[in-house]
């Protein structure tokens, strides 16, 4: 009982302070909303554009696991902080293990929920396909692919919306191995329906291998391949690593940080947050 609470505690703290970012800048407070400003997104010489060919910098928080603080995840919410904090993303975490979608597929209707505010608002939304304790992504490999292509379906014509694929792969996944032949197969999927939206995929080692995606790239031209970092934790060498990355005109977004330390526990780390946040601004 009492882990379990720890727990829980543990990962109400990871949600606060989880919030998501992408490289460059630009961000408007005028009236229009981020989306009637920036339209559809995509990828130019490595770096996010927007529909005009700028370059544009997507800033924003990410919901923890739906199946425990699905709440959370509404419309007022939203709203609050598109205008309260100024985002113009959202990230919907949808758990595929740990009593997720695949043990419960109704949380695909949160998501659903999540896009349609997200729609109404003019803020882009990353679905976020959240595998974790599920280490390799070619464990739900079939499930990714019903869900995606039900997602890409409803949403291909939408540019609020962009994909990631595979949260957090871990445990001696590799890229090469087993994370770059599950994106290729889902990535048809998606683009047997939608030609063109962002699609973000995860690297090895929770997010951090990125040097191997960017040495193997996916020939899909609106791929962005995603870091993750807790400031507790991690500091230059994986901003040394999206130097690398980007050196080989790959397309690296931060989908999800803290500033913890990468249990959840610990911190605020401020300072090394703040360097890691000039580091992304520039
Ligand atoms: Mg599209």
């Amino acid at each position: 009982m009492w882990m379990r609470r720890n727990q829980i505690v543990r990962k109400l703290t990871l949600g606060v302070v989880t919030t998501v970012l992408g490289m460059s800048l630009s961000f408007s407070a005028l009236s229009a909303t981020p989306v009637e400003t920036h339209g559809q997104l995509s990828i130019e010489n490595g770096r996010l554009v927007d529909e005009q060919g700028k370059r544009v910098q997507l800033r924003g928080v990410s919901s923890h696991g739906l199946q425990w603080f699905g709440d959370y995840v509404n419309k007022d919410s939203m709203k609050w902080l598109r205008d309260d904090w100024g985002i113009n993303v959202f990230r919907v975490a949808m758990y595929t293990a740990a009593d997720g979608y695949i043990s419960n597929p109704s949380l695909a209707n949160k998501v659903k929920e999540a896009v349609a505010a997200a729609q109404s608002l003019g803020v882009y939304i990353i679905i976020d396909w959240h595998i974790l304790s599920d280490n390799d992504p070619n464990i739900y490999k079939a499930q990714a692919k019903t869900f995606f292509a039900e997602m890409a379906g409803l949403y291909g014509s939408s540019p609020n919306v962009i994909y990631e694929i595979a949260n957090e792969p871990n445990g001696g996944v590799t890229w090469n191995g087993q994370i770059r032949p599950y994106a290729l197969e889902v990535t048809d999927t998606i683009r047997s329906k939608d030609p063109d939206n962002l699609i973000i995929v995860g690297t090895g080692t929770w997010s951090q291998d990125i040097h191997d995606a960017a040495d193997n790239q996916l020939p899909d031209p609106n791929t962005m391949y995603a870091l993750h970092f807790y400031a507790g934790t991690h500091g230059q060498f994986l901003r040394d690593r999206i130097d690398y990355a980007q050196s080989r005109g790959a397309a690296i977004f931060v989908s999800e940080w803290g500033t913890s330390d990468a249990s959840g526990n610990g911190g605020p780390f401020l300072p090394e947050s703040q360097t890691w946040i000039d580091f992304l601004n520039n």
